[in-house]
This record gives C-alpha cells, structure tokens and sequence, in this order.
C-alpha cells in the first residue's frame, strides 16, 4: 500500500493501530505469523468507523477474540486484524449482565458467581472471550453461550450498529449465524443462586475437564466438528492416529480431537497433521472430517 494511504487508512482507523505485529503470543496454540494491520478500538464506535476503512480501501478483516479456535498461517495475515480486549465493561442490572466484546468467559465467570448469579458456569474452561464465544456459541454438553443470551449489540458488514434481541438469532451447534456481524457487546439473563454452589458446579465442571482434556498444553480445543451422531475424536482414536505427529504437532494422548503444540511446533505442521488424520479416518470409516478450527492466512483449502 503507498505511504500516502497508509497515512489515510491510520487517521481513519479509530483505536490503537500497529503494523506488522506478531499474533502467535496471542493464539492459545501460540503459532502464526504477524498481521500486516493490528488494530484495538476504544469503543463500539471506533469498530464501525474501522469496518467502513476496511470496506473503503479494500482490506481484508478478521476479528480475533481470545485466539482459542484460530490456527494462523506461518506466514501471517493480510490486512486488518481487529483485536476487541479494549472493550471490557461489566455493568449488572438486577438479573441481566451486560458485558463488553473483550471480557474473558472466566473473568466473567468470577464475577457473576460472585454476583450470585447462576447459568454461565456451563461454560467453565472455555478459554474464549465473550465476542468469541457468541460468534462460536460456545458450550458444553451443559449447555451453550445463546441459552441465556437476550441481546446483542454488533456492527455489520457495512460498519453500521445494530442491537439484535435472541429472537433476531438463529444460532446453531458451536456457530452463533451471525455471518460477517462483528459482536461488540451481549446481555445475558441468569437467575439469583448461592455463590458457594455456583462455585461448586464450577469446581465440578473443571474437574471433568482436567481429567480428560490436554487443558494445561496449547491447542485449539477440538479440531474437527463432531460427524452427526458420532465423535471427531473416537473415529480418530480408533483409525490408530494417537501416537501420530508432525513435528512440534502431535494428536493428544489425552484427548484424540485435540492436537498440542510443544512449543516447536509450526502452522504447516498443525495443517500436515491435520491432512495425515483426515486420511487415516477417510480410509478407516470412509468420513471425512470437517475442521472446527478457523484458518486464517491460507490460501484455497489447505487440508485437502
Ligand atoms: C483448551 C480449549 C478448550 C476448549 N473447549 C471448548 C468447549 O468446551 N466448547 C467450545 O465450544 N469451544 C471450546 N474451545 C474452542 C474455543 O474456545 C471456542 O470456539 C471459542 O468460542 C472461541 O472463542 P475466542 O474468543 O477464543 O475466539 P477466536 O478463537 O479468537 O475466534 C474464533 C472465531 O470467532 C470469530 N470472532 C471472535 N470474536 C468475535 C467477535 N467479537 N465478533 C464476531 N466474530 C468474532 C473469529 O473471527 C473466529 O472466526 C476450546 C479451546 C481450547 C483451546
């Protein structure tokens, strides 16, 4: 891009705009490259007048929330990353808490549960941001982030804001079907409960968790979607791909649907594993899985 729109592109840009910045130490898998613009507004207002720069001068833009369900090409991202951790207002208003895009699910956990406010601990150690979590409707077997939402505030594709109520959605399993909405705030309903037996669910629910995720490694949580009526993970148990690894990649052994990185790892070898388990299982049970992970930086389809 000239310098000259540069210099435009950075006076219309409202927020904190750098170039060139590494995204990998904020990716929970902790690998990708750098995005070309790295941009964090200060307020719902400053992601409308980002989106209209974006459309404006043609740049590409992807959201990023907490980085939990994004594996980064080695090489980075084209164009604007728009990272929401600035938005990150708690405000309570009896039995409604309305909270910020950028709010960490377990910062919010600790304070409605403190609040004495039940509903949300069926999302404990979802390592999500509220934005991520609405746009993923993330849950689990518990229940998921819609069932207590009742409005949200997003901006669309043109830059414009709009408050949606629940009605307006039409979310699915692990997929809020917003499209190209970007989620600046959420309302969420929950009911008044003892605080020590909101925390005692939540012990409960992390416990499970610890017990049968690779939660203390880097991964993206699952990485293929469940086939219907079965599991990513007992289909790539059973085709023999736990002991199976690319490099610094490797299929947890505590976990099948979940791949760790050692620290070495890269994302071309996220992708090779990924294309060595999909095969495996194609050949084995004749399915072919479909990533729940989002991709971001790679051209045409990179598993295939
Ligand atoms: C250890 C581990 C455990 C996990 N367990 C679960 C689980 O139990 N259940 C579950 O559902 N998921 C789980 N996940 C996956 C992940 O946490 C969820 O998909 C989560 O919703 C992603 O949220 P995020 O804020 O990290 O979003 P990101 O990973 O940053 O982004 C995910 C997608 O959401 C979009 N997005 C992010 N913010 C916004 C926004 N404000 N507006 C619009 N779009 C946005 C991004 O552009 C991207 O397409 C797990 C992941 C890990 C690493």
């Amino acid at each position: 891009m000239p310098a000259s729109d540069v210099a435009t592109l950075l006076a219309e840009m409202k927020g904190a705009v750098q170039e060139n910045v590494p995204l990998a130490p904020m990716m929970h898998l902790r690998i990708g490259g750098p995005a070309e613009w790295f941009v964090e507004p200060f307020a719902e207002q400053d992601v409308a007048l980002s989106v209209r720069a974006c459309n404006e001068h043609g740049l590409q833009l992807h959201i990023l929330g907490g980085g939990s369900n994004v594996l980064v090409s080695d090489q980075g991202v084209r164009g604007v990353v728009i990272h929401l951790g600035k938005l990150n207002r708690i405000v309570r208003e009896g039995n409604r808490i309305t909270v910020g895009a950028g709010v960490t699910l377990p910062s919010l956990l600790r304070t409605t549960r403190e609040a004495g406010l039940a509903g949300l601990e069926k999302l404990t150690g979802i390592p999500a941001v509220v934005g991520g979590a609405v746009a993923m409707n993330a849950g689990t077997r518990d229940g998921e982030t819609f069932e207590h939402l009742v409005s949200l505030t997003v901006v669309q594709s043109d830059g414009r804001i709009a408050i949606l109520s629940r009605e307006d959605c039409s979310p699915k399993y692990r997929n809020g079907g917003l499209g190209d909405a970007i989620v600046v705030q959420a309302t969420f309903e929950l009911e008044p409960d003892e605080p020590d037996a909101i925390y005692a669910r939540f012990a409960a629910s992390l416990a499970a968790r610890n017990k049968s995720q690779p939660v203390t490694q880097r991964s993206v949580g699952c990485v293929w979607q469940n086939p219907k009526g079965d599991a990513a993970g007992r289909l790539v148990e059973e085709s023999g791909c736990k002991t199976l690894r690319a490099n610094g990649v490797a299929v947890s052994d505590k976990h099948a649907n979940y791949f760790v990185n050692d620290d070495t790892g890269t994302a071309e070898d996220f992708v090779d594993l990924m294309r060595q388990v999909r095969s495996r299982v194609k050949q084995e049970f004749g399915v072919e899985l479909q990533p729940e992970v989002k991709f971001w930086g790679f051209s045409g389809s990179c598993i295939s």
